[in-house]
């Protein structure tokens, strides 16, 4: 028998299969979205999870460059409150603002903060694309994920037994010409600041990516989950590998089914089959404020179009481009929307 709520978290996906096509399972167990950023006030987005019966990590990022002022106490509090809020609905993950870096004590200092908002709740830590791409010395030489005085900070992750969220580097088109033709010509035109073409001095995505992969060798305890394919989401065999060399790696799907959605569909499959124990869903929905319960539509919107890409087969659309759906097994659909972030993410709440 099906209670109510059963009946919500069946009813969009399943609706939505019969018009996108065959093979497809409604499904059965409670979803998780693994990266979602949500810092302030939002009801009606918690009661839109609560209803279809997802649960989610909300994840702070410090966007910081420069000497730009942020307050990062603030968004963190704000994010603990909706945690709260939400009863259980979203675990939250911190992070630190890394310009400090050449500080003296910015080691003890950030250390301190991560534990202090382990003490709070934080299941895990963000470092973003800043790191690698953006945030310099004073001398101008970029910040990489393999600075020495990051060390410490992984070393304190580790041993608090959280996860470390990593997205570092970018696609490909943040490198490659801005016109027309990148496939990413919409996001770097309307946020230049992130297309690193030709800028003096920074590292090409190759370096960023092994630097990181540094950090993987030297911490082979840690667990890290690659945000947006691990920034490999043009290139799957690379992105194969990697996983093949670092079994505490794992990716989430952040922003990126589309690129699965326009790849070819049996070596998708495969990737998906083969690594199927280390892909977490998420889709890096953000919240902005304003009109809440259309935000609410657009990530309800958002999990069921993913969900049936993934779960159905036969044509769809995906973001205006026709495809096909994987096909998912049901096996398969269980580690993606579900067991891997358990296994990944303790402390998540689902
Ligand atoms: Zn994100």
């Amino acid at each position: 028998m099906l209670n109510r709520r059963d009946l919500l978290r069946l009813l969009p996906a399943s609706v939505l299969l019969q018009a996108t096509g065959r093979g497809a399972t409604a499904s059965e167990f409670t979803r998780i979205d693994t990266h979602i950023h949500i810092h302030q006030e939002a009801p009606a987005l918690l009661g839109a999870l609560e209803a279809t019966g997802w649960r989610g990590l909300d994840i702070v990022v410090c966007p910081a460059v420069g000497d730009e002022a942020f307050d990062l106490d603030a968004k963190l509090a704000a994010t603990r409150e909706v945690a709260r809020q939400g009863g259980g609905t979203l675990a939250w993950a911190s992070t630190f603002d890394a310009r400090g870096f050449e500080d003296p004590g910015f080691v003890e200092r950030t250390v301190a903060h991560l534990r202090r908002t382990f003490d709070e709740g934080a299941i895990g830590v963000k470092i973003w694309k800043t790191i690698g791409m953006a945030i310099r010395s004073e001398s101008g030489a970029y910040l990489l994920p393999d600075d020495p005085r990051l060390m410490p900070v992984y070393e304190a992750i580790r041993d608090a037994d959280r996860t470390l969220l990593a997205h570092l580097a970018e696609p490909d088109g943040a490198w490659l010409p801005l016109d027309e033709d990148n496939p990413e010509y919409s996001y770097y035109s309307r946020n230049p600041q992130w297309h690193m073409l030709g800028k003096a001095g920074a590292p090409s995505k190759e370096e960023i990516l092994a630097a990181r992969d540094r950090v993987l060798s030297r911490f082979p305890d840690l667990r890290v989950v690659g945000c947006h394919l691990g920034s490999n989401e043009d290139d799957l065999d690379a992105l194969s590998e990697r996983l093949d060399a670092f079994p505490r790696l794992a990716v989430d799907t952040a922003a990126r089914v589309r690129y699965f959605a326009r790849g070819d569909r049996d070596r998708v499959i495969a990737f998906v089959t083969r690594h199927q124990d280390r892909i977490l869903y998420g889709t890096d929905f953000t919240f902005r404020g304003g009109d809440e319960q259309a935000a609410a539509r657009s990530m309800n919107a958002r999990h069921e179009l993913d969900w049936a890409f993934f779960a159905s087969e036969g044509p769809m659309e995906y973001e205006g481009r026709p495809t096909l759906g994987l096909g998912l097994p049901e096996s398969v659909l269980r580690k993606i929307f579900r067991e891997n972030a358990l296994r990944w993410l303790p402390g998540l709440n689902a």
